[in-house]
């Protein structure tokens, strides 16, 4: 290999770097699009927070009634709360979810799953990194 060849290829490996790095803290936390209708606030995408988190819709609709502390119905698409509030109040709610029940807190990443400890307790296990903490809900 001669030095321009050389050059090349380095060239060629430093512009992928960024690109890698990119890619692994590419993670964002969807925002909640919620609207209001009467004294409902209806958040519209649930069901693509479900999803990004890899969590049930039911299982953040109970921590969404718990935090709100209202009654809040859904119909597998969209989330029905009971009362009124802002898209911050909502919002602040997802991102504490996602940040105590998803993104793993030793390598930030989201591939994580629930596992029961029994009593009550959870533990977070990560996928990507293998650390399994318990969560005070
Ligand atoms: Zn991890």
């Amino acid at each position: 290999m001669d030095d321009k060849e050389y050059v090349k290829l380095l060239d060629r490996a430093l512009k992928d770097i960024p690109e890698i790095a990119a890619e692994s803290s590419d993670f964002v936390i969807p925002n909640a699009e919620t609207f209001s209708q009467g004294n409902k606030t209806i958040l519209k995408n649930i069901a693509a927070i479900a999803d990004k988190a890899r969590r049930n819709l039911t299982d953040i609709s109970k921590y969404l009634t718990k935090e709100l502390g209202v009654p809040i119905s859904n119909d597998g698409q969209q989330l029905v709360i009971n009362g009124r509030f802002s898209n911050d109040e909502v919002n602040r709610r997802i991102k504490r979810y996602f940040e105590v029940y998803v993104i793993c807190k030793e390598c930030k990443k989201p591939d994580t799953h629930l596992e029961s400890g029994g009593r009550g307790v959870i533990y977070l296990v990560c996928e990507a990194c293998g650390a399994r903490y318990g969560i005070n809900s």
